[in-house]
C-alpha cells in the first residue's frame, strides 16, 4: 500500500493566515490518523512575493501549536531540500522532459509584444484574451518560430518562459473527496507559465514535481487552489504520472463573520480580533496574534477544526488525541465556515478551565512576567483557581488578578458615582475595625462579621459585596469574596480598606 504523506505548502509572503493554520491541522490530523507522515515545504519560488520573516513565521506557528512536522525545512527528512527556491535544478530538468515531447515550449514574447496580443484579441473575442490555442499560434514561442532562430535566441540569453501547451479540446478531472468529480474543459485553460524569464518555476511546475518527488500521497488544501489543479492533472498526464495522482481534498472557504464573504487578512483590523495565529510585527507592519491575544494553542486547534469538518456528533471539545482518532476527509463539507470568534472564545475558556492548575500556573506566571512582575508558584496557583471560572483569555487572569499582586488601584467610577454612598463611609470605618480584630482571616470569622454588619445597618448583600470588592480590587465583580479576601490577607485587606475610605472621603 502508499505510504501516506501530506505536505503543508505555504509560501513565505506575509504573515500565516489563520485559515493557514487550519489547513496545516487537517493535514496533520490525516496525516497521523493513517499513520503517515507530515511535511513542511516551503513554496519560495515568487520572489516578488518574497516576505524576511515569513518562513520563520510559519515554523513558530507550527511550533506553538504543536503540529510538529516530521520532514521539512528545519525539520530534516529524506526528501530535500523542501524549501523550492533550492530545488530549481530538479524543475529545470523535469521540464526539459516535456518540452522534449512537446508539451511545453518556449515564448520570448515581450511585455508590449504581450500587450499587444491582448488589444489585438480583445475585440474579437469579445473577452479578455488568453495566451492559448487561440493566440499562441501568433505568438513569438518555440512552436512559431524557426528552430534556428530558437536556437539562437537561446543561445543569445534572451528572454523567455516556458509554457504548458494545453491541448485545445480534452477535458480533465480530478475526484475530489469533499467535491466529487470536478471536470475542467481544457479550451477554458490558459497555456500557464512554467519557467519564469527569471528562471524559477512557478507554483504549478513546483508543486506538482514536488508532490510527487516527496511522495506526497493526499493533497488537502484551500478551495481557492481548486482551479489550478486542471493543469496541475496535465501536468501529472504529460510526466506520466496521471494513475499514481495524489488523492485530491479542497478545503471549505473560512468566511467573514457576517458570512459575507471570505475572511481575509484585513478582517482583523476591521472586526476588532485576531486572523493570524501569532503576532506579526515587521516594520510599520503590526498584526495581533491569537497567541498574543491570550489564546491556549490546544482551543485554536479545537476551534479550527471544527471551521469545516463536522464529527457527525454534539461533542464539541476535542482534544489532538481524541481529533486525530475521529477525523476524516469524508466530513468535511463543502460550504464555507464562519469565523466566530465569540465562539473561539468560548473554546479558550474551557480550556482553561479543564487544564492541569501547576501548567497554567506556569503560563500565568510568564504572562505576568511579561508586564514584569514575578509571581511565586503559590500566587500564580492561587489567581488561576480565583479565576479560572471567570476567564475566557489567558490575559484576562492580569487584567482581572493583577490587584493581588499590584498594590496600585483604580477605582471604577461608574460605582463611585452610581452605586457608592457617602453616608456608608462611618458604617465601614467600623467593619473595618471588626476586621482587624479578626483572629483567623477565613470564611469562617469573616461570614459572621459582613453577616451583622449587613443586617446592623439594613444592607443587603448586593450592596455590600460590590463595596467591599472594589475597595480591594477596584472593581464591584470577581470571585468568591472570602478566597479573594484570603487570597490578599488581612493586612492588606485592612490597609486598602482604609485607603478607599480615606481617598474617597478626600474626593468627595
Ligand atoms: N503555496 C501554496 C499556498 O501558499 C500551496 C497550495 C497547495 O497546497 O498546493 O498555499
Amino acid at each position: 500500500m502508499r505510504e501516506v504523506r501530506l505536505r503543508f505548502a505555504p509560501s513565505p509572503t506575509g504573515a500565516l493566515h489563520i485559515g493557514g493554520l487550519r489547513t496545516a491541522l487537517y493535514n496533520y490530523l490525516l496525516a497521523k490518523k493513517m499513520g503517515g507522515r507530515f511535511i513542511l515545504r516551503i513554496e519560495d519560488t515568487d520572489q516578488t512575493r518574497f516576505v524576511p520573516g515569513a518562513e520563520e513565521y510559519i515554523i513558530n506557528c507550527l511550533k506553538w501549536s504543536g503540529l510538529i512536522p516530521d520532514e521539512g525545512v528545519s525539520f530534516g527528512g529524506d526528501f530535500g531540500p523542501y524549501r523550492q527556491s533550492e530545488r530549481s535544478a530538479i524543475y529545470q530538468s523535469e521540464v526539459r522532459k516535456l518540452i522534449d515531447q512537446g508539451h511545453a515550449y518556449y515564448a520570448f514574447d515581450t511585455a508590449e509584444e504581450l500587450e499587444h496580443m491582448r488589444q489585438r484579441f480583445a475585440t474579437e473575442q469579445n473577452k479578455m484574451p488568453k495566451y492559448d490555442f487561440h493566440t499562441r499560434m501568433h505568438m513569438r514561442n518555440s512552436l512559431t518560430l524557426p528552430p534556428e532562430e530558437v536556437r539562437q535566441l537561446l543561445e543569445k540569453g534572451t528572454d523567455f518562459v516556458i509554457r504548458l501547451r494545453v491541448p485545445q479540446d480534452e477535458q480533465v478531472g480530478i475526484q475530489d473527496v469533499i467535491r466529487g468529480q470536478v471536470t475542467f474543459r481544457t479550451e477554458e485553460l490558459d497555456d500557464k507559465v512554467l519557467i519564469k524569464s527569471d528562471g524559477l518555476p512557478t507554483y504549478h511546475l513546483a508543486n506538482v514535481i514536488d508532490d510527487r518527488l516527496m511522495r506526497i500521497s493526499h493533497v488537502v488544501r484551500g478551495e481557492e487552489w481548486l482551479s489550478s489543479t486542471a493543469h496541475h492533472v496535465l501536468l501529472y498526464r504529460y510526466f506520466g504520472w496521471e494513475s499514481e495522482m495524489p488523492v485530491f481534498a479542497h478545503l471549505p472557504l473560512i468566511l467573514k463573520p457576517n458570512g459575507q464573504g471570505k475572511l481575509s487578512k484585513r478582517d482583523g483590523a476591521q472586526f476588532g480580533f485576531p486572523v493570524f495565529p501569532l503576532d506579526w510585527n515587521q516594520g510599520e507592519d503590526f498584526l495581533p496574534g491569537f497567541r498574543e491575544w491570550g489564546f491556549m494553542p490546544e482551543a485554536v486547534l479545537n476551534f479550527l477544526a471544527l471551521l469545516g469538518w463536522n464529527p457527525g456528533t454534539e461533542q464539541e471539545i476535542f482534544s489532538v488525541e481524541e481529533m486525530i482518532g475521529l477525523f476524516s476527509l469524508e466530513q468535511i463539507g463543502k460550504s464555507g465556515a464562519r469565523f466566530d470568534f465569540d465562539k473561539a472564545k468560548w473554546f479558550n475558556a474551557q480550556y482553561i478551565q479543564k487544564a492541569d492548575a501547576g501548567q497554567m500556573s506556569t503560563i500565568i506566571q510568564s504572562y505576568f512576567q511579561s508586564k514584569g512582575i514575578e509571581l511565586s508558584d503559590e500566587r500564580a496557583e492561587q489567581i488561576y483557581t480565583l479565576y479560572k471560572d471567570r476567564v475566557q483569555l489567558i490575559n484576562d487572569f492580569y487584567r482581572q488578578g493583577r490587584y493581588l499582586v499590584e498594590d496600585h488601584i483604580e477605582y471604577q467610577q461608574e460605582f463611585l458615582v452610581k452605586k457608592w454612598q457617602p453616608s456608608w463611609k462611618s458604617a465601614y470605618e467600623f467593619l473595618q475595625m471588626r476586621f482587624s480584630q479578626c483572629r483567623l482571616w477565613n470564611k469562617e470569622e469573616l461570614e459572621p462579621e459582613i453577616k451583622e454588619f449587613m443586617h446592623g445597618h439594613q444592607l443587603k448583600m448586593g450592596e455590600v459585596l460590590p463595596c467591599l470588592r472594589v475597595m480591594f480590587s477596584g472593581v464591584p465583580m470577581g470571585p468568591d469574596i472570602y478566597a479573594m479576601m484570603g487570597a490578599l490577607g488581612q493586612s492588606v485587606c485592612l490597609e486598602r480598606m482604609n485607603r478607599f475610605l480615606h481617598q474617597l472621603n478626600k474626593s468627595l
